[in-house]
């Protein structure tokens, strides 16, 4: 469809294309987002101009972890019906991002191929977002206490969430996870919400750990009453009081097996269909990022039945357990960038994976948090008994090698190497004949290691990796 883009428009869309073109043409990482600031600059209205040629529905997925694995399941079963989607790369989560990912996808004509957009964005910038582009779906995730706000600031992150929902269009539908209570009580009110959830009682989990927070009743205050967790705070709950308790999952997995790394197996159900699931994916919190992406599919009309079959055949997002091979070893990439992801992705490598070798790269640049004493919050003594070598890299590795010593963890099982190609193929090297190596890297570190992999030919460059291209113009 030809976006009406005016005088302005145009202009501004050429110079975002401009600008995409000259980025990459100096191998400047594809211009994730530049291309939308300069675009913007020029007319600020762009992304509301771009967003409307949209017409078979926008989904926006927000949440403190699994958005990028979520956009990518819910943008898998759209493609697989035939949809042409539009998605904002990984990372790029700010509104830029989202202006940039249309931008790119264009045609200088102000033909825009795509008719459905699954785009992810942070908590704060959600709001934003909504007013310009209108979506007909919110997908929340979940909310967890993320490495930079660590104090009390996850009710502010669901003030944000909740003014979205509220400014969203007539006919908007919150998608969200049942089993967070936090993002349970976000749907209080709203005429149109999914929710979805686990309901596989054998896999409940009887205390809270350490990391968990937010389990106090949205509405009185007192401590919740849980059932059990599947992980952190999420899982089956109650206020005592009687004022707020679990919602009844509209779409929910009634068993899931989980078959090590490779795959896992959910018994999904919604009011009309009980479907297998099968998804190369591993880890309980996988399992949500499944059911809510699933949910979000209905919302725009597709049927679990549908969703089943498409799933099958999904490929791991970016450095979201990305199967990669390094010095000759299987190894797999796993970002863990906050104490709740950091717990699961372990539980998960050591469980379902049986990892004994593991690299973990700990950065404290912007995006990964400047203060890194969250690793704190991490249970790593989940590995004190398991793992037989660690390599340790970073800005901040000798921080982790503390951490990881007051997990009793002995030195001679832990390496510090600075340089990334050292680290990678160190780790490797230590790696037994027939085991998996898991690495484990804060975000920013995830970027170096990929940027080295890259190099040595192991991936592609992630700017490679957009599926819909832009049509050739046809005037
Ligand atoms: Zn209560």
């Amino acid at each position: 469809m030809r976006a009406k883009l005016g005088p302005r428009g145009s202009a501004a869309l050429w110079a975002g294309k401009l600008t995409a073109a000259l980025s990459r043409g100096l191998r400047r990482g594809g211009g994730t987002t530049l291309p939308g600031d300069v675009s913007r600059w020029v007319d600020p209205a762009i992304l509301t101009k771009l967003a409307r040629s949209l017409d078979q529905g926008t989904v926006v997925v927000t949440g403190t972890n699994g958005k990028t694995t979520t956009a990518a399941l819910l943008r898998h079963i759209l493609d697989a019906e035939g949809r042409q989607t539009v998605a904002n790369q990984s990372g790029a989560n700010l509104i830029f991002g989202v202006t940039a990912a249309l931008v790119n996808q264009t045609a200088w004509s102000g033909d825009v191929p795509a008719r459905a957009g699954v785009f992810e964005i942070d908590e704060a910038s959600l709001p934003a977002l909504v007013k310009e582009i209108a979506p007909g779906t919110i997908l929340v995730t979940n909310l967890f206490r993320d490495q930079l706000d660590r104090y009390g600031e996850l009710e502010t992150t669901a003030g944000h969430i909740r003014r979205a929902l509220s400014q969203g269009p007539e006919g908007v539908t919150a998608v969200l996870n049942a089993d967070d209570p936090m993002v349970a009580a976000l749907g209080e009110g709203l005429p149109r919400v999914l929710y979805a959830g686990l309901d596989d009682v054998s896999l409940l989990q009887p205390e809270l750990s350490h990391g968990a927070d937010a389990k106090f009743c949205p509405r009185c205050g007192s401590a919740l009453a849980f059932d059990g967790v599947y992980f952190g705070h999420v899982g089956h709950y109650h206020c005592p009081t009687g004022d707020f308790t679990r919602p009844v999952p509209d779409v929910r997995a009634t068993s899931i097996v989980i078959d090590g790394m490779e795959r896992m197996r959910l018994r999904v159900a919604d009011a009309r269909e009980v479907e297998q699931v099968e998804v190369p994916l591993s880890g309980l919190y996988n399992a949500y990022n499944v059911v809510v992406a699933i949910a979000a599919a209905r919302a725009l009309g597709v049927p679990l039945s549908r969703s089943a079959r498409a799933l099958k055949n999904f490929a791991p997002a970016f450095g979201r357990m990305e199967r990669i091979r390094v010095g000759g070893r299987p190894a797999l990439l796993l970002l863990a960038k906050n104490p709740t992801g950091f717990n699961e992705v372990l539980r998960t490598a050591i469980r379902f994976g049986g990892g004994t070798s593991f690299l973990i790269a700990l950065n404290d640049r912007i995006a990964d948090g400047q203060d890194v004493s969250w690793i704190w919050d991490v249970d790593f003594e989940q590995l004190t008994n398991v793992a037989r070598h660690i390599v340790v890299t970073g800005d901040r590795a000798l921080d982790m090698r503390v951490r990881l010593k007051y997990a009793e963890i002995s030195a001679n099982r832990i390496e510090v190497v600075t340089e990334w190609p050292a680290a990678l193929q160190g780790a490797a090297e230590a790696t037994p004949e027939g085991e998996t190596l898991f690495i484990l890297p804060t975000y920013t570190a995830m970027l170096e290691l990929r940027a080295v992999l890259t190099r040595q030919g192991a991936l592609r460059p992630y700017w490679q990796r957009q599926t819909v291209e832009p049509k050739p113009d046809r005037s």
